[in-house]
C-alpha cells in the first residue's frame, strides 16, 4: 500500500465534487517517478515503483484508500465568467499527510473523462505533461512555492489535438486544489452555506494560524492577498510568464498552479508573453501584478456574503484588504529585486529607479533576462565585467549604470564575497529554458527520455556551477526559438 491516504475533501457536501473512476490507459510505461518526493510525503516509493504503481498513476487501478474525485469549480478565464469549469481532465485520488503535518493532494492529470469534462477528452498530451513535470520541478528547486510533480507516464493511447500526439498522465501534487474559482463557484450559486464550509476549509488547511480570527473570510482573503504578492514577486524575478492567469488557475494556497503555455524568458522585454491563445496580451509578463490584483478582487466580490453582515459594510471591507496589495507586492517586488542586485534593500525611489533603469536598458538592448543578472553577479569579484558588459551592444549607458550600481552596493556596507553570494542566490544559472523545453518534448514523442532527465537533472541545481552542463545556460540560439506555447489542452 503506497499510499497512506487521509481524505478530507471527499468528506464535504457532494455538491462540492463528483465521484469518477480514471479511465484505463492501453499500455502504461514508466517516463519518471519522483522518489525524492514520495518519499519526503511519505509514500512508499519502494512499493510505488513497480507494475502495481505504474497502473495506480495511469489510472489502471485504484491504490487502497483513494476516494478519486473531479472538483467543481467556476472561474474568470481572460476576463469572462465561466460559472462551471470542474476538474475536465483531472482527478484527485486523495490526500496525504507528510512528517511536518502538511496535507497534500495526489491528482492524476489527464486520466479520462469527468462530469466536468464538457467537449474535452479529459486527456493529456504527452508535451503538456513534460512541460509540467519540467517547470514545476525547476520552480520547486528556485524555492517557488508550486504544485510538484510525482510522476510521468506514457499511455500507449494517442489524443488528438492540433495533430495526433501521444498521451500522457502527470501525478500532481499540490498543497490543495482549491483556487480562486472554487469559491466563486459555490458564490456565483448563491449557495451561501456551501461557501461558507469552503472558507472554514480553506482556512483551516492553508491558515491555520487565523482559525481563531473573527471572520474567516476577511482572514482568507488577507492571506490569499498577501501569498499571491509574493508570489508573483517571485515570478517576476525569474522572468516567469505563467501564461493563463485565470482565476480557476490561481491557487488560494499561493502556490503557482496549471503550468500550460507558461515560459521563462529569453531576451528581456516587459511585454513579452508566449501563449498563444493569449492574442491581447492579457498575460504578459509585466501585466502579471496587476492581473492578479484582478483576480483578487474577483475573490473579494465572491466572499462577499461572508465579509460582513450588511453589503455596504462587506465592500467596505472588501476594498480595505485590497487596497494593501499594491504595497504589498512593491515590498515583495523589493525584497526579490534587490536581492537580485546584492542589495539589503530598496531603500528609496533612487533605489527602485536604479532596478527600472537596468531593466531599461535590457528592453533596448535585447539581452537575456537570466544571463543578464549572472553575469552582473559574476562582476563583483573578479573580472567579470567584461563579460557582463559584453552582452549589450551599446555598452556605454550599462558602464555609467555599473558606476551607479557599484557605488550604491559599497554604501550597504559588508564584504564583496557576502554580497556575490546573496546575489548568487538569487540569480540562477540554470533555468527551463522554452528551446530546451521543446527539444526534451520533440525526442519524448520519439520515446526517447534522456534529453527530458538530462534537463530535470540540470535544474535540480539552478544556482550551482556544472561545467559539464554550460550549454544550458545558454539562451536558444536564432533558429531555436520558441515563439509561442500551446495550452496544455
Ligand atoms: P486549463 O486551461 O488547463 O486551466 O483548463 C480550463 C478548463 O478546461 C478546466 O475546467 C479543465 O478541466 C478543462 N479542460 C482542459 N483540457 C481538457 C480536456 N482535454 N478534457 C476535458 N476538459 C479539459
Ligand atoms: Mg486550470
Amino acid at each position: 500500500m503506497p499510499f497512506s491516504f487521509d481524505n478530507t475533501y471527499a468528506r464535504l457536501p457532494e455538491a462540492f465534487f463528483a465521484r469518477v473512476n480514471p479511465t484505463p490507459v492501453r499500455e502504461p510505461r514508466w517516463i519518471a517517478l519522483n522518489r525524492d518526493l514520495a518519499d519526503r510525503l511519505g509514500i512508499d516509493s519502494a512499493t510505488l515503483d513497480s507494475d502495481e504503481g505504474l497502473a495506480y498513476l495511469a489510472g489502471n487501478a485504484n491504490p487502497a484508500g483513494a476516494e478519486p474525485i473531479a472538483m467543481a469549480y467556476s472561474g474568470h478565464q481572460f476576463g469572462g465568467f465561466s460559472p462551471r469549469l470542474g476538474d475536465g481532465r483531472a482527478i484527485l485520488l486523495g490526500e496525504v499527510v507528510d512528517d511536518a503535518g502538511v496535507r497534500h493532494d495526489i491528482q492524476l492529470k489527464g486520466a479520462g473523462p469527468t462530469p466536468f469534462s464538457r467537449r474535452g477528452d479529459g486527456r493529456s498530451a504527452l508535451g503538456p505533461v513534460l512541460r509540467e513535470y519540467l517547470v514545476s520541478e525547476a520552480m520547486a528547486a528556485l524555492g517557488v512555492p508550486t504544485t510538484r510533480a510525482l510522476a510521468a507516464v506514457w499511455s500507449g493511447d494517442t489524443v488528438f489535438r492540433e495533430a495526433v500526439e501521444p498521451g500522457g498522465v502527470f501525478t500532481r501534487v499540490a498543497r490543495s486544489h482549491l483556487r480562486i474559482g472554487t469559491v466563486e463557484y459555490f458564490s456565483s450559486r448563491g449557495e451561501i452555506e456551501h461557501l461558507a464550509s469552503l472558507v472554514r476549509y480553506a482556512v483551516a488547511r492553508h491558515y491555520p494560524e487565523s482559525a481563531d480570527a473573527p471572520n474567516l473570510a476577511v482572514a482568507l482573503l488577507e492571506g490569499v492577498v498577501e501569498r499571491q504578492a509574493a508570489l508573483v514577486a517571485r515570478w517576476l524575478g525569474l522572468g516567469f510568464i505563467h501564461g493563463v492567469m485565470n482565476t480557476d488557475n490561481m491557487s488560494l494556497s499561493g502556490e503557482t498552479i496549471d503550468y500550460g503555455p507558461c515560459a521563462f524568458m529569453d531576451d528581456y522585454h516587459p511585454a513579452r508573453k508566449f501563449s498563444f491563445i493569449d492574442e491581447q496580451g492579457r498575460y504578459a509578463y509585466a501585466n502579471q501584478p496587476a492581473i492578479a490584483h484582478w483576480n483578487l478582487t474577483r475573490l473579494a466580490e465572491a466572499l462577499l456574503p461572508l465579509l460582513a453582515e450588511d453589503e455596504e459594510e462587506a465592500t467596505d471591507v472588501a476594498g480595505e484588504v485590497l487596497r494593501r496589495y499594491p504595497s504589498l507586492f512593491q515590498a515583495a517586488w523589493g525584497e526579490v529585486f534587490s536581492a537580485k542586485l546584492g542589495l539589503n534593500a530598496l531603500r528609496d525611489r533612487d533605489d527602485v529607479k536604479l532596478v527600472h533603469e537596468l531593466l531599461d536598458l535590457m528592453t533596448e538592448q535585447e539581452t537575456d533576462f537570466t544571463l543578464t543578472f549572472r553575469r552582473l553577479t559574476q562582476t563583483v569579484v573578479g573580472d567579470g565585467e567584461a563579460g557582463f558588459l559584453s552582452l549589450f551592444s551599446d555598452p556605454e549607458p550599462v558602464r555609467r549604470w555599473l558606476g551607479l550600481w557599484q557605488a550604491r552596493a559599497e554604501r550597504d556596507g559588508g564584504s564583496t564575497e557576502a554580497r556575490q553570494e546573496r546575489m548568487r542566490l538569487a540569480n540562477p544559472i540554470f533555468i527551463p529554458r522554452n528551446h530546451r523545453i521543446e527539444a526534451a518534448i520533440q525526442a519524448g514523442r520519439r520515446g526517447d527520455f534522456e534529453p527530458f532527465h538530462q534537463l530535470h537533472r540540470v535544474l535540480a541545481r539552478p544556482c550551482e556551477e556544472q561545467p559539464e552542463a554550460v550549454e544550458y545556460e545558454q539562451p536558444p540560439l536564432p533558429h531555436e526559438e520558441v515563439k509561442v506555447t500551446f495550452c496544455g489542452t
